[in-house]
Parts: C-alpha cells; structure tokens; sequence
C-alpha cells in the first residue's frame, strides 16, 4: 500500500509559495532600487554594480520560480491520478519493510523535462505550445544556474517577473496573481508582530507600481488588464494606501469604458471601481477632470478638491 499520498491543492499551495518567494526576492531589488532613486542620484554605473551584487540571488530566484512551475504541473497530474508521477520499473521502487505501507515521497518521481509529456498525453486539452517553451527556457537556465558557476550567467530581475507572471497565466488561468500576492503579503511574517495591516496594502501598491513602470504597454494589458494606449489615473484609494509608507504615486486606474462621459474608474491593484465626477480640476495647471467621489480628489493630478 502506498501512504501520505499528497493532494493536488496540496501541490498548488507549494507551488505558490514557491512563486512568491521568488517573487519576494526580486520584488525587493526593484523597489530598493526605486526607492532609492526618490532619495539619492543613481546613475547608469551605480545600477550596474546593483545588479551584480544581486546577481546570485536573482539566479536563486529562478531556480525556486523552475520548482514552483515544476510543482504545479506535478499538481495537475495528481488531478488525474497522483501514480502517474511515480517513476521506474516496479523492480526498483521501494519495498514495504513494515508491512504499514511506503509513504509516496519514498518513491522516485518522473524528471521535469517529462512534465510536459505526461500532461500532454493525459490531458484531453495539451499546454499551449508557448508554454512548453517557457518551461523549456526555465528549466535549462535553471540547470545552468545549479550546476555551474558560469559568472556570464545573468538573468534580470525583469525576466524572473516575466517568467512568474507567464507560468502563473498558463497554470492558474483563474486566478489573479495580484490577489494572490496580497494574501501572501498578509500572511507574512512581518505582518503577524505588527499591530494593524495599513502598511501591507502601502506595500502592495508599490510592488505594482515598480511591476507596472518595468512592463511594456502591450504586457500590463496582457497580464493587469489595464489597457494599453489609453490615459491612466490616480488610483484614490491605493494613493491613500501609498501615502501610508511614502510610497510612490499609483497612476494605474482607467476610465471603465474609456469614454469622456465614464463615471468609474477601475484599479488593477485594490481590484475596485471608483467613482468619479466629470468636472474640472479646481487647481490651476491641472486641466483634469475626473474627480473621486470618495476621497475628494483630483485622479489626474491627485489634489484635495
Ligand atoms: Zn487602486
Ligand atoms: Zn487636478
């Protein structure tokens, strides 16, 4: 009998904390880095001797984000029978010595480069062929970065964003990576000794905001649904969240649908829709005219009204 045979939410759970400690590393070079820029010059040199020195633990990220796409491929299997990520002839696997059953870990598991296969061969629907190349892309760069000491080796912190957020669509089509990223800032350690949780969403906002500057147009829209090529707003309510922690000034909300008579604006970050009032700016300069009903502010300039 084999025992203490895993779940696949169980699988699922591991592979977002695995993502997320990714994310917590690299997250935190990029918003050290602009915070740094609010307070001190950093030129073109300064940044380039940053990334250096973070250059080893960016490539640690890698390697937890691989584990974490690993392990939720490895759940999806178990979705269908957790036997078919037992690996080897029945001659090799484990013998019951007790006669109470081998625990699952006990046994060899199939290798990564076999994930795609298996799945693909079980599942009515196979992985996008984009994703089986991403996985591809991971897993050799993570073997690189494990098993040698290839100073040439540079992955950005960019690309393990990338990857995360990439890996993150293709397994959880469902879910949002930003929610998902709250409840793990949440259910931090640091927020389990500090009194009252106002500084998490502060944090949550400035997290976005670095992740939201670094993407491309065409990307925000792909992966926040905030669409491309359209004006962006003061988010009133992840401003209050900022001013918190002195954080940085969330213009990421746009008018829902975008049109000069829109009363709703909508914000990737706290997930809401704010109303607004169509009429101008009371502050000479701003020619804005979307004003939260909430806060009282100007979403364009974001002054008190
Ligand atoms: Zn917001
Ligand atoms: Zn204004």
């Amino acid at each position: 009998m084999i025992t203490d045979i895993p779940t696949s939410d169980e699988f699922s759970s591991a592979a977002y904390a695995q993502f997320d400690f990714a994310w917590d590393i690299v997250i935190s070079f990029l918003t050290t880095l602009d915070e740094a820029g609010q307070y001190a010059e950093v030129d073109n040199d300064d940044k380039a001797q940053f990334w250096e020195a973070a250059r080893q633990r960016i490539l640690t990220s890698l390697i937890i984000a691989q584990q974490g796409i690993e392990l939720a491929i490895k759940g999806k299997l178990v979705n269908v029978s957790p036997f078919l990520l037992i690996a080897g002839s029945p001659s090799d696997w484990p013998k019951d010595k007790t006669g109470t059953g081998i625990a699952y870990s006990e046994f060899r598991t199939i290798d990564a480069q076999d994930l795609i296969k298996v799945y693909n061969t079980v599942h009515d629907k196979p992985f996008d062929q984009k994703f089986a190349d991403l996985f591809e892309q991971v897993r050799r760069l993570r073997n690189q970065a494990m098993h040698s000491v290839n100073a040439g080796l540079k992955i950005s912190a960019k690309e393990v964003i990338m990857i995360i957020l990439e890996a993150h669509e293709h397994l959880f089509p469902d879910q949002s990576w930003v929610l998902a990223r709250k409840e793990f800032l949440f259910n931090a350690p640091a927020a389990q000794v500090y009194f009252g949780n106002d500084f998490i969403d502060g944090m949550l906002v400035r997290e976005f905001c670095t992740v939201f500057d670094l993407l491309t147009k065409t990307e925000g829209e792909r992966f926040f649904n905030v669409t491309a090529g359209v004006r962006k707003y003061i988010c009133p309510e992840c401003k209050r969240h900022a001013e918190e922690i002195d954080g940085p000034i969330p213009r990421y909300a746009v008018l829902d649908p975008n049109k000069p008579t829109s009363t709703i604006i909508r914000c990737f970050v706290c997930n809401e829709g704010h109303l607004v009032s169509r009429t101008p700016c009371i502050h000479p300069g701003c020619r804005g005219n979307v004003i939260s009903e909430e806060y009282d502010r100007c979403c364009t300039c974001g002054e008190s009204q």
